[in-house]
């Protein structure tokens, strides 16, 4: 069916009623908020989330949470259970599991740091969810519904990554499944879409800060971005953090180290402490000056 709301795009009137009426916005101000841990979301703090890509040591833990807590994260992200691009494992290059979710519950009772960490499969829901205060349903995954019904049916507040291919769409598509279980608590987050290599050879994603306007239009859910996944580049961390919240983003995801380049994965990514704490203080400016929201309380 074509319509006339919304020419020339792929969402139609008709998908908005029939494919994805829960996420739809209701009216032109329609924007959901809603308190996780006591921090609310699409309200007027936006939340950052930080950390190190993943979860590789009690020591290193426990470190990243008491500092980008002093700092004025709102929540410390962190993977135990990691989608790795590749098979091979190492020593360093290894992931944690269950014992990085114990680490990740240190961490958020040592440091009273809320807790978001990624969900690959349904046998560990419980294990997950007994620590997390978001589930991450991470790129990879945006589209197995099984896992995104399981996770909607714990009630749990959940963030749902953008596939790195999809449409905002076939996104909207897969968040209707975690409304449709009655689950409100639900935020989005742009990490990257592939583009052919233009840039240089870290450019294997971009950032679709489009999608933030674009999603507005259509959905009353929050959207976080992550500008760390997307440019894989930390020189471009504060330039597209800053970009993120003068798009209109309700909260941002940074990967956060103590010392980057010695980072288990992805070490091109992430920022140092003091980094962070400049970048927090930047985007808590634009956030202000523009939206008369804050970043630092
Ligand atoms: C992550 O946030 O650790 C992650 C793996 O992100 P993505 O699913 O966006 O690649
Ligand atoms: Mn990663």
């Amino acid at each position: 069916m074509v319509d006339n709301k919304f020419p020339g795009k792929d969402i139609t009137e008709n998908d908005i009623k029939e494919k994805f009426p829960l996420c739809a916005k209701k009216n032109q101000n329609h924007y959901s908020k809603f308190d996780v841990e006591g921090i609310e979301f699409g309200g007027n703090i936006i939340p950052v989330m930080a950390g190190p890509n993943m979860v590789e040591s009690k020591e290193l833990i426990l470190d990243v949470a008491s500092n980008v807590k002093k700092i004025g994260a709102h929540f410390l992200r962190g993977g135990a259970f990691k989608p790795l691009s590749f098979p091979y494992r190492s020593e360093k290059f290894n992931e944690t599991r269950e014992q990085g979710i114990e680490w990740l519950r240190m961490a958020k009772n040592d440091f009273k740091i809320p807790i978001i960490t990624e969900i690959m499969e349904v046998k560990y829901l419980e294990l997950i969810s007994g620590v997390a205060d978001i589930l991450q349903i991470g790129s990879r995954n945006m589209q197995n519904y099984p896992l995104l019904t399981a996770c909607a049916q714990t009630g749990k507040p959940i963030m749902l990554k953008r596939h790195y291919g999809a449409s905002l769409r076939d996104w909207l598509g897969a968040a209707e499944y975690i409304l449709y279980e009655g689950n409100s608590k639900l935020i989005l987050c742009e990490r990257g879409v592939s583009i052919p290599h233009t840039h240089r050879s870290t450019s294997r994603f971009a950032l679709d800060l489009q999608v933030v306007p674009a999603a507005k239009e259509i959905t009353h859910l929050p959207i976080v971005v992550d500008p760390s996944h997307a440019t894989f580049w930390r020189p471009w961390i504060n330039s597209m953090s800053l970009a993120a919240v003068a798009a209109g983003a309700d909260g941002i995801m940074l990967e956060v180290h103590p010392d980057p380049d010695n980072s288990a994965v992805d070490p091109l990514q992430p920022i140092n402490y003091k980094h962070f704490s400049e970048l927090m203080y930047k985007m808590d400016t634009v956030a202000k000056s523009i939206y008369n929201r804050n970043i630092l309380q």
